[in-house]
């Protein structure tokens, strides 16, 4: 079987790494000559868009999958009348819109903090006379790791905010006072089986997610999967998707869902008896799902711009390294580690030395 991807990032990389041993073989689309997956798959050297391109991908797949959100709805759509293709297009639609997404949430449910649609600073005004300060002015589309965001602290920050948005459709939020950031993922087949992960609890800087571990036993897991449920269901869902959450004192509320592999994720290669990447798989090609129970602790720091030196990573007790094959840049994520240990006091001590050792190598 031969799985095609659109884009050929780190996320298709740790999806080739899981499939081969399935036995499948990968097909990428990406236009960069230094793409991780490049090397563990057959590189379509072009844009997502190249409508010939797609055509070979489809012509020589049997499924297409993808390992980002902002793939345009027409090569969505193009594909799906030449191949199989998961998740829907509609999941793709709603998760590129900030505005479209959260009223999504509203309809079946789900709590969010307050929002409005802003088209001008006449509409930011009028919202923020509701929403109050703090507040964060977001683009609805492309933006991703805390990029085309701006906090709003009081009155003054109005019309800066708005002509940093240079026109574009926006979303004004509440700021989220939260205990903690947290995420559920979970595998869903066609015939509606649904596995889900442990939550994993996230640390973010800069918009950025740096640290990520597994929570097991949580108390909000249940709270958390009802909710997910609900978007599996509505989108008759297929495939692995991340739902992230804010906890206020007990208290969850969506903040976005991503239709693919997720960074919170990572910790599941070592941390879980089937990783999110072969869960993904699995589910596209309408297999059985694999358990998806957590091994002992574990959790997954980031390494953002640079990466420290590999003897250093690997001296800390438990840690796995994983790589991505890119070139360091500013704010650009280029590795990670985790750390896996039936020792609570040993993984605590190795996650503290891993999470230093990664922000003395930030660029
Ligand atoms: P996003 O791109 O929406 O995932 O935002 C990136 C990060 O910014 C989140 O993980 C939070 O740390 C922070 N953030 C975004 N929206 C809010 C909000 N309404 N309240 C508090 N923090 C937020």
């Amino acid at each position: 079987m031969k799985i095609g991807i659109l884009g050929g990032g780190q996320l298709a990389r740790m999806l080739a790494l899981a499939g081969y041993p399935l036995g499948l073989d990968f097909v990428i689309i990406d236009p960069s000559n230094d793409a991780g997956a490049i090397g563990l798959a057959n590189h379509l050297h072009g844009a997502y868009n190249d409508e010939s391109l797609l055509q070979e991908l489809a012509q020589q797949t049997d499924i297409v999958t993808y390992e980002f959100e902002n793939v345009p709805a027409s090569v969505a759509q193009l594909l799906a009348r030449h191949t199989k293709i998961a998740p829907c297009d509609r999941a793709l639609a709603i998760a590129q819109d900030r505005l479209i997404e959260k009223k999504f949430f509203h309809n079946l449910n789900i709590p969010t903090t307050n929002f409005a649609a802003v088209n001008s600073l006449d509409d930011l005004e009028q919202a923020i006379k509701t929403i109050g300060f703090p507040a964060i002015l977001k683009s609805c589309r492309m933006g991703y790791d805390g990029k085309g965001q701006v906090p709003l602290h009081g009155p003054e920050d109005l019309v800066s905010a708005w002509n940093s948005m240079r026109n574009s459709p926006s979303i004004v939020e509440g700021f989220v006072p939260h205990t903690r950031e947290i995420s559920i993922i979970a595998a869903r087949r066609p015939n509606g089986e649904t596995v889900f992960y442990p939550l994993s609890e996230n640390k973010h800087s800069q918009g950025i997610l740096r640290v990520s571990r597994c929570c097991i036993d949580d108390p909000k897991q249940h709270n958390a999967e009802q909710y997910l449920s609900r978007v599996l269901e509505e989108l008759n869902y297929v495939g692995i998707i991340a739902l992230e959450l804010f906890d206020v004192q007990g208290q969850l509320l969506a903040n976005e869902f991503a239709p693919r592999v997720h960074n919170s994720g990572h910790w599941t290669i070592e941390g879980a008896e089937t990783s999110q990447f072969e869960n993904h798989l699995r589910a596209i090609l309408d297999w059985p799902l694999g358990s998806t129970r957590a091994k002992g602790y574990s959790g997954m720091v980031n390494f953002i711009g640079g990466l420290p030196p590999t003897e250093q990573v690997l001296a800390i007790e438990n840690t796995h390294q994983h790589l991505y094959a890119k070139q360091p840049r500013a704010g650009r994520k280029v590795g990670h580690a985790t750390i896996r240990t039936d020792d609570h006091a040993l993984f605590e001590s190795s996650l503290t030395k891993l999470t230093l050792l990664a922000e003395q190598n930030i660029a």
